[in-house]
């Protein structure tokens, strides 16, 4: 097989240390394999990218060292290619216009939460054998949503937290295009794996939610899988969610301090991996002991002193 990775940062703001981490494993894993690393660009949220912030990531990868074979991919560079997906799986069947106004939506949720129901679209437009949908309404801009399974279970063996289960009864009919016809997050992301046939995924376990309704997108396509291993997320020394106010999460940060670029990747490589007592080592070394088999699934801490530590030794 051959493996391909891909980093998909959103161009919200400079790459933290968080981001840098998910991008040198990735990084490493197809390195490892002799395998190929993809660079997207996660540009779809137009009120929060910017051009500076890709800047900011290129400029953060580049002082990393961690160099990318295919790309940058832009999200809205692929527009036409997600608005072609999105017409032949409504062709298909597979997703579907719905015309229930947000308005009716969020009073369908009320119901069923008052009801001690969780909320999920009651399938007024979902299309099924022998029923007859209502006439469309004529001022209305439909969105369209993915015919998700009614049963079954989603299921993956996760590269880091081992075998996930999660039924399609908690997954909604996802909306993958908005009224004026833009396509969806999850639906880029799973478009977009399927297209760069990537076949490692590796990410912050804030996207673990996402995994399951883009398999089922992928899987309606009769794509092939990728494997996915979710990382925790890397605390502050206090043990809270590193936060800008406490302490230095940018790279680039690091980089106008003078910190060598070699000793961030050997701490950020420690956060979340072990292997042997090495306490320094090469990205050689690392790029050929990095076989996703010492991938922690517990939160690490991120230490400023330890960063220094490393820093000095070099
Ligand atoms: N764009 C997402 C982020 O920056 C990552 C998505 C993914 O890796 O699937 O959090």
């Amino acid at each position: 097989m051959t493996v391909r990775t891909r980093f998909a940062p959103s161009p919200t703001g400079y790459l933290h240390i968080g981001g840098a981490r998910t991008a040198l494993f990735s990084w490493a894993l197809a390195r490892h394999f002799g395998g190929t690393f993809v660079l997207r660009i996660e540009d779809t949220d137009l009120e929060r990218s910017t051009p500076e912030a890709v800047q900011a990531i290129l400029d953060g990868m580049n002082w990393l060292g961690l160099q990318h074979d295919e790309g940058p991919f832009y999200q809205m560079q692929r527009m036409d290619r997600y608005r072609e997906v999105l017409a032949q799986m409504l062709e298909k069947g597979q997703a579907y216009y719905c015309y229930s106004s947000p308005e009716e939506v969020e009073a369908m949720r009320e119901r069923q939460r008052a009801a001690g129901e969780k909320p999920r679209y009651d399938g007024t437009w979902r299309p099924e054998e022998g029923k007859t949908l209502s006439p469309v309404p004529a001022d209305r801009k439909p969105v369209i949503r993915f015919k998700n399974p009614l049963d079954g279970d989603v299921t993956w063996n996760d590269l880091v937290k081992g075998p996930i289960t999660i039924s399609n009864r908690e997954l909604d009919d996802l909306v993958i295009a908005r009224p004026d016809g833009t396509p969806t997050y999850n639906f880029c992301v799973a478009i977009d794996d399927w297209d760069m046939e990537i076949t490692h995924v590796l990410r912050g376990d804030d996207h673990v939610n996402n995994t399951p309704r883009q398999l089922n997108i992928l899987n309606a396509l009769g794509a092939k899988l990728p494997l996915y291993g979710h990382v925790p997320m890397i605390l502050g020394p206090d043990g809270q969610k590193l936060s800008k106010r406490r302490n230095a999460v940018s790279v680039m940060d690091y980089a106008d301090k003078g910190y060598l670029p070699e000793a961030m990747l050997n701490y950020l490589a420690r956060l979340g991996w072990s292997h042997g007592d090495d306490e320094i080592f090469s990205m050689e070394q690392m790029c050929s002991w990095f076989d996703m088999t010492h991938l922690s699934g517990s939160a690490s801490q991120f230490n400023p002193e330890k960063l220094d530590w490393v820093n000095n030794h070099y």
